[in-house]
């Protein structure tokens, strides 16, 4: 499955490597921004007039779905309907996401997250109103406490929270609407449902767009899925929520992850059968170090899963 494993390496997506390349092209753009050269100060009167280095850049998907870089770190997706757009996920709260996306649709915007992890959820004080997972609560409280998002941005982006982040007050954050398995976002010719699959979070969430037939899957059909951060649950939920995914294939055209480039359908047999293979005891998996610790891993036909060997199978 030569696709897949292009989009495999490609979406190697937490590597501490790919991000220091990423960052490093950011420290250099805020460096020629910042730090004009003495001569470049001269010819400008000593006032070098001050510049927004660009966060966010944005490509079109077709059908009507845009996909926004969060500078390389993750992924958002913004679906258009005939009388509103979804915005589905906030990204790690950088930049201002609510105004890049209502630069780019002048519909109403509703805003949902595929799961509550600081580079999906981190943007949501951006918005006055987001969508959750009724699942999902407890992780957002733990991954975007300004201790957590602090840590994120120390050791995942390499630098400081950012003042914006930090100086967030309580009445900051956004209302809440806890949604389940079968909500729908009705954009207007255009509904976007919503399929429980925990595993990587309790609470997360794919959701399917069921016109084009795409599926924004969040950090769950993805590269290398992990599902051994803090509060992830098990191989075991991970496989049965993939399972009501394949339940629709036939209706699925595309799966649109947090992280790297759109993969084929058939993808998801590569995900599914590493998840089998995890639970068959068919791969004890290999040792594999991430910056949030160590943890085993499993690969079939360039699907990888990262798991906690404790965390394989649900409890009695
Ligand atoms: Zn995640
Ligand atoms: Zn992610």
């Amino acid at each position: 499955m030569t696709s897949a494993r292009t989009a495999h390496l490609f979406l190697d997506r937490l590597s501490p490597n790919r991000l220091t390349i990423c960052l490093h092209g950011l420290v250099a753009a805020l460096l020629t921004v910042t730090l004009p050269t003495t001569a470049d100060a001269h010819r400008r009167h000593q006032t070098p007039r001050a510049q927004t280095p660009v966060w966010f850049t944005h490509a079109a998907l077709g059908d009507g779905i845009w996909t926004i870089s969060d500078n390389g770190v993750d992924r958002m997706y913004l679906v258009e309907g005939q009388t509103h757009a979804l915005l589905v996920d906030t990204g790690v709260g950088f930049a201002d996401i609510n105004a890049y996306a209502r630069s780019l649709t002048d519909l109403p915007l509703l805003v949902v997250n595929s799961h509550a992890h600081p580079d999906h959820a981190g943007g949501n004080t951006d918005f006055h109103h987001v969508h959750l997972h009724a699942d999902e609560p407890e992780t957002l409280a733990h991954f975007t406490s300004k201790t957590n998002m602090r840590h994120t941005y120390n050791a995942f982006l390499d630098r400081p929270l950012p003042e914006r982040l930090a100086r967030l007050e309580a009445d900051d954050y956004p209302e809440l609407t806890l949604i389940q398995e079968g909500f729908v976002f009705e954009l207007g010719q255009r509904n976007i449902e919503v399929l429980h699959t925990p595993g990587h979070t309790p609470g997360s969430i794919v959701l399917h767009d069921l016109g084009s037939g795409a599926m924004l899957t969040g950090d769950t059909v993805i590269g290398r899925a992990w599902l051994h951060p803090p509060l992830a649950t098990s191989v075991e939920d991970f496989l049965m929520g993939l399972e009501r995914i394949e339940a629709r294939k036939d209706r699925i055209t595309r799966f649109l992850p947090g992280h790297g480039e759109p993969l084929p359908v058939e993808f998801l047999d590569s995900l599914i059968g590493t998840a089998e293979a995890i639970l068959s005891g068919a791969c004890e998996g290999e040792s594999h170090t991430t910056h949030i610790g160590a943890a085993l891993l499993c690969e079939y036909e360039g699907a990888g899963i990262v798991f906690d060997p404790e965390r394989i199978h649900n409890p009695d």
